[in-house]
C-alpha cells in the first residue's frame, strides 16, 4: 500500500504580507511554510504507516525551493518525495494544477490499495478545489474535511467535519481524502530523520518526464491551459476607526441598536 500526500509550500500569511506596486503578492519577500492542513495530511499518512507499514510519498508541484519543504516531510517520517516542477506548469489555476498533479500521480502509479491525502485548502489560494479535482481526474472516490480516519481492510471510515456536526462516511481504496487541521497534531521532525533526509529518494518530474501522460497536454496545463485568469488583485480597504459610545447603559444600548438597525445588521 502506498500513501501519497500532496503538500504545498505557501507564503506565511501570519507574518509580513507584502504586496507589489501592481497589486500582486510579493512572494519573494515573504517567508514560506508548509501549508498547515497539509501537515495534518502528512501526520495522517504517517499514522497509517505506523499501523500498516505503508510507504509514504510526499508530492508537491512548485518551483525548485519546494525541495526544502519536502525534505522536512521526509525528516518527519515520509519515505520519499516527488517534486513536479517545470516552467510549463507555471501560472496554473486550480483546474491546471489538479490536472498536473493527477498526471504526476498517474505516472507514479495509483494501485487498488493506495490512498491520496491532501489538505482541505491552501492558505494562499484558499480555494479548497485542488484535492477534489485530483480525485475527479483520477476517477477515484473522495472524502473531504476529514477530522478522523480509521482503516479497516480495504475500506476507510472517515468522520467529516461539517459546520454544525459530523458525518461518518465509509470509502474503499483507492481514494482521496482531504484533511483539516483538527484531525491531529503533526509530529516534529526527528534528529535521525533530519540526518537522513538527504539520503532518501527524491525525484523531480518535469514536463519532459510527464508529457506522454494522457492528462498532461499543453491545452490543460500552465497559464494557457487555465480556464480562469486572475484579472486583478488588491488589498481590501481598511475599516474606519471604531466609535466609543457615551452615556448610561440604556442610552448606549439604544444608540448601538439604532445604528445596527440603520446598517441593516439587525
Ligand atoms: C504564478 C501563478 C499564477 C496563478 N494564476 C492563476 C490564475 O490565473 N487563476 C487562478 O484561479 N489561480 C491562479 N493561481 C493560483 C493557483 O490556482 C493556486 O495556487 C493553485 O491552483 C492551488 O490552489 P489553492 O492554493 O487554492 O489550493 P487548494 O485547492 O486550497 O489546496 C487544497 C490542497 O490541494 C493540495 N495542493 C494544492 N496545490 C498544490 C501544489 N501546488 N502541490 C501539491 N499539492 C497542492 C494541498 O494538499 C492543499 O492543501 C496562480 C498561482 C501562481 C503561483
Amino acid at each position: 500500500m502506498r500513501i501519497y500526500v500532496c503538500v504545498k509550500q505557501v507564503p506565511d500569511t501570519s507574518g509580513k504580507v507584502a504586496v507589489n506596486a501592481n497589486g500582486t503578492l510579493d512572494r519573494a519577500s515573504m517567508a514560506t511554510i508548509t501549508n498547515p492542513d497539509d501537515l495534518a495530511a502528512v501526520e495522517a499518512a504517517l499514522k497509517l504507516k505506523d499501523e500498516t507499514g505503508a510507504q509514504v510519498t510526499v508530492v508537491s508541484m512548485g518551483p525548485p525551493p519546494a525541495e526544502g519543504m519536502l525534505r522536512e516531510c521526509i525528516a518527519m517520517g515520509a519515505d520519499d518525495a516527488v517534486l513536479i516542477s517545470g516552467r510549463e506548469f507555471g501560472g496554473s489555476d486550480t483546474f491546471a494544477t489538479s490536472q498536473i498533479i493527477a498526471g504526476g500521480l498517474s505516472n507514479l502509479g495509483v494501485g487498488p490499495e493506495d490512498i491520496i491525502f491532501c489538505g482541505r485548502q491552501a492558505i494562499d489560494g484558499d480555494t479548497a478545489q485542488v484535492g477534489p479535482q485530483i480525485a475527479e481526474k483520477l476517477n477515484i472516490p473522495q472524502v473531504t474535511y476529514a477530522a478522523e480516519i480509521h482503516k479497516n481492510g480495504n475500506t476507510l471510515t472517515v468522520k467529516r467535519l461539517l459546520e454544525d456536526g459530523y458525518m461518518t462516511v465509509e470509502v474503499s481504496t483507492p481514494c482521496l481524502i482531504t484533511c483539516v487541521k483538527e484531525l491531529n497534531q503533526p509530529r516534529y521532525m526527528t534528529v535521525k530523520g533530519i540526518l537522513e533526509c538527504y539520503k532518501k529518494p527524491f525525484t523531480v518530474l518535469d514536463y519532459e518526464a510527464l508529457k506522454d501522460e494522457p492528462l498532461i497536454d499543453p491545452t490543460t496545463i500552465g497559464l494557457k491551459g487555465s480556464p480562469t485568469n486572475i484579472f486583478r488583485s488588491f488589498t481590501p480597504p481598511q475599516k474606519g476607526a471604531g466609535k466609543m459610545l457615551q452615556g448610561s447603559n440604556e442610552e448606549m444600548v439604544k444608540e448601538l441598536a439604532e445604528s445596527l438597525a440603520k446598517k441593516h445588521v439587525i
